[in-house]
């Protein structure tokens, strides 16, 4: 052996000896080695080594009940001396009560609190920061966490509706705008995004996510990542991100909310994990685990969940906070007898973060008494949260000082604006030979609806720190341009949102029969969607679908515009309305965006992320699904010519496909594909395998603007595998453009290949790849018909 050789096994022998050793010595050990091992943190700033020394200084001096406090977090609810004067400041109500009456000033002056939720705006965050800053022993300042999930004040879309937009550059730019305006008002870090894939329309959290697929989520979770952190947590327009909710929330069970979920490891990781797993990659400061319980364990004390494929397999080093009450709520799930068990399992399961629970303050110092949670757990969970504190620099700068943002900006109205116009979704234009939108200017217009002129429903769930003030409705932004093009706007609410009288509907359809066009502004309220609403039934609430039918039935063409935060079954309206337009919740620039779009000075390029059902029975509905051996129609080999229609999968009542598929969304131009190719018929498994960063393959089609407007188009690559010793879903997005083009322009589009896209986890839930028969549909939805196909094969021939 040579001696370079013998060197190098001579070190190797000893850092091997020197880490058992250490682990015998020190049970803290453990918990540090396993730190240094993790390949790459996934998060940079928090893995910095300047860091750690402040961390291992600061955590030397600490006593346990001050270690304690960082793990713990209250809002200011039932604060004593939440303001100088008295009086308590909650600005985000979005919350049920504190369950349990704790006074977080008293917490914060005494070193026992760690961060607040939902507590903003500069006088009151800087009163609680000066209480943990100026009187405590170790000055360790607070982080200040809030629900901005779709603008601070300058409201826009849901995230649903920006999702639609398939842009995530300009989903960036929202949450770098948003984080921008929270951080004037103390905030600095945002529980968002939520990347929970939703494939249940009742359930009522679809509208704060991207949608049903894992890719298109996972593009999008990146983007907001890269948004609300840049890349400098400390920068001043900077704030953490927290992905969430950990994990596969959104597939509560019969799309009830907090429901469990029970799903097979293939279905979590293909489907539910990728946009978490994409977040984290992107470097997602903090993590928030889940209320459900995921095939029998609660997210919030699952330890292959926070254990083994957050910290192991993906390397995340950012702090896990539990979702509201969630500690507590293992006693309700009946795997904690107690609030002594609940603490023990959610952190040593790896919640590191009790948020509003009580529960880590009140039983983990019995707890580490008697051992049933060890020193070194709690030390790794201070540490993790005093990284964080580090690395958005709130050691240097505690306080927030400067102007305050306490309104809409005015400088950020357009990029809120452009957000609504790219989330509209054109469901339908007709007749086919002069479609009735755009409108042209001239013309006198009805509008009717309770959702006209509603400020309050325009923001939608969880709209931060918004005034309802600062919306510009439907009508007003209709009333000035109706004032500007010399043409006459009639108004008339018709009905409540829900509610059964009649009392408005003469009305109404007087204003439609004195009318050229009706715009109708029909849906549900911002309160139907978001957190705790699900819903059993997808149709227009109260009585607006008769109104719908009064209204249609008066003759007069009518616009009908959808305001919800999930998608309604419009059938009638699918089949009895000329235009219907989804428009979601848009925020502060609803009405522009509305009358920009209505008119054509833009035209729609929105597309759905969810699929609109036909019923409510088709649930969860999305268009990726799994093969059966029985599909809706197949022929019959042993009958040629016969094709087989009842002793298949179907309903007897409503087809199985969506009344609006997922990539659905009309333009005022059309758009032609061609060419759909591949760039080689076959491709050897091994090369693929070999380097899978590279992008072996071109999936390549010419689209062409054959309208006579200029748009734009998501163009959408999908591909099936067929062959693979695991059924793959029909249809999987692996690609997706905006192309803008003039008419009679053509463009070629291309959507580069590889392991990444082309894998799928066998039955050892590993990605690989087999030889096996691909098909890549390039198009404008997720019912594209034009395809190519190409082989993986063993070996090149
Ligand atoms: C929600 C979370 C939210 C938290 C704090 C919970 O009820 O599930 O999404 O971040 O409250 O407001």
């Amino acid at each position: 052996m040579n001696h370079v050789l013998r060197n190098f096994f001579l070190s190797l022998f000893s850092l091997f000896f020197v880490i058992t050793c250490l682990e015998h010595l020190d049970p803290t050990a453990k918990a540090q080695t396993s730190r240094q091992r993790a390949a790459k943190p996934s998060n940079a700033q928090l893995g910095d080594r300047k860091v750690e020394r402040r961390v291992d200084e600061l955590l030397r001096q600490m006593t346990l009940t001050e270690k304690i406090g960082q793990l713990v977090q209250y809002s200011a609810t039932e604060a004593a001396s939440t303001k100088p004067g008295g009086a308590s400041t909650v600005a985000l109500n979005v919350n049920p009560p504190s369950p349990n009456g704790v006074d977080s000033f008293k917490l914060a002056t005494s070193g026992r609190l760690g961060s607040m939720l939902n507590t903003v705006g500069q006088e009151i965050t800087n009163h609680f920061q000066h209480a943990a800053v100026d009187h405590t022993r170790l000055h360790i300042p607070l982080l200040f966490g809030a629900d901005v999930i779709h603008g601070f004040r300058t409201i826009f879309p849901v995230p649903l509706g920006t999702a639609a937009s398939w842009d995530p550059d300009l989903i960036s730019a929202l949450a770098h705008m948003a984080a921008v305006e929270a951080r004037t008002a103390g905030v600095n870090w945002f529980y968002s995004p939520m990347v929970d894939i939703a494939r249940d329309a009742r359930w009522g959290r679809c509208t704060e996510g991207a949608g049903e697929d894992p890719y298109l989520g996972a593009a999008i979770a990146r983007a907001y990542i890269r948004g609300y952190q840049g890349d400098d947590l400390s920068a001043p327009g900077s704030v953490a991100a927290c992905v969430k909710h950990f994990a596969a929330y959104g597939a509560a069970e019969a799309g009830r909310e907090y429901n469990t979920t029970d799903m097979s490891e293939i279905q979590l990781r293909q489907v539910f994990l990728p946009p978490y797993k994409a977040g984290v990659e992107a470097g997602t400061a903090t993590v928030m685990s889940a209320f459900n319980a995921l095939n029998g364990i609660p997210a919030s004390a699952n330890p292959f969940l926070l254990q083994a494929v957050l910290r192991d397999e993906w390397s995340f080093n950012g702090p896990v906070v539990s979702d509201y009450t969630a500690v507590m709520e293992l006693t309700h799930h009946g795997i904690a007898l107690d609030a002594s068990s609940a603490t023990a399992k959610a952190l040593n399961a790896g919640v590191d973060i009790d948020m509003m629970s009580h529960f880590y303050d009140a039983e983990l110092p019995g707890l580490i008494k008697s051992g049933a949670v060890s020193m070194a757990t709690v030390d790794e969970a201070v540490r993790r949260v005093l990284r964080l504190k580090f690395a958005l620099g709130l050691f240097e700068h505690p306080f927030t000082t400067g102007p305050e943002v306490t309104n809409a900006v005015q400088e950020h109205r357009p990029l809120a604006r452009r957000a609504a116009e790219e989330s509209f979704v054109l469901l339908k234009n007709t007749p086919a030979e002069s479609p009735l939108l755009p409108l042209p200017s001239n013309k006198k217009i009805a509008l009717i609806g309770p959702l006209a002129d509603d400020a309050p429903d325009m923001v939608g769930a969880w709209s931060g720190a918004n005034n309802f003030g600062d919306v510009i409705t439907l009508r007003a932004a209709l009333a000035q341009h109706a004032q500007q093009s010399g043409s006459t706007l009639t108004y008339a609410k018709g009905t409540e949102i829900s509610g059964d009288s009649e009392a408005g509907f003469q009305e109404a359809l007087d204003a439609a029969q004195s009318a050229d066009v009706v715009v109708l502004a029909l849906g549900e309220s911002s309160a139907m969607s978001g957190e705790a609403a699900s819903r059993a039934h997808l149709d227009l609430p109260g009585n607006q679908q008769r109104l719908l039918e009064t209204i249609v039935a008066g003759g007069k063409p009518v616009v009908l515009l959808v305001f919800s935060g999930r998608p309604l079954v419009l059938n009638w309206a699918a089949s009895h309305v000329p235009a219907i337009m989804e428009v979601w919740f848009p925020g502060v620039e609803t009405g522009p965006a509305i009358v920009q779009t209505l008119f054509g000075d833009v035209s729609p390029s929105g597309k759905l992320t969810m699929s609109f059902p036909r019923a409510v029975g088709q649930e969860p509905l999305y268009y990726s699904q799994l093969p059966t051996g029985r599909p809706e129609q197949f022929p019959d080999p042993e009958h040629p010519g016969f094709v087989e229609t009842k002793y298949v999968s179907k309903y007897l009542d409503v087809p199985n496909d969506a009344l609006f598929p997922f990539g659905h969304g009309l333009s005022y131009t059309s758009f032609a594909y061609s060419n759909v190719k591949a760039s080689a018929p076959t491709i050897s498994v091994s090369t693929l395998m070999r380097d899978q960063k590279a992008h072996l393959l071109n999936a390549s089609a010419t689209v062409t603007n054959i309208g006579h407007r200029r748009g734009t188009e998501i163009v959408q690559c999908y591909v099936r595998i067929l062959g693979a010793s695991v059924e793959q879903p029909v249809r999987s997005l692996k690609g997706f453009t905006r192309i803008t083009l003039d008419p009679g322009e053509t463009k070629s589009v291309q959507f580069p290949l590889g392991f990444e896209e082309l894998s799928f986890l066998n039955s050892a839930k590993r990605p690989v790849l087999e030889p096996a028969d691909y098909t890549i549909w390039i198009g404008g939805s997720s019912t594209a018909d034009q395809s190519a196909h190409f082989k993986t094969v063993a070996a090149m021939p």
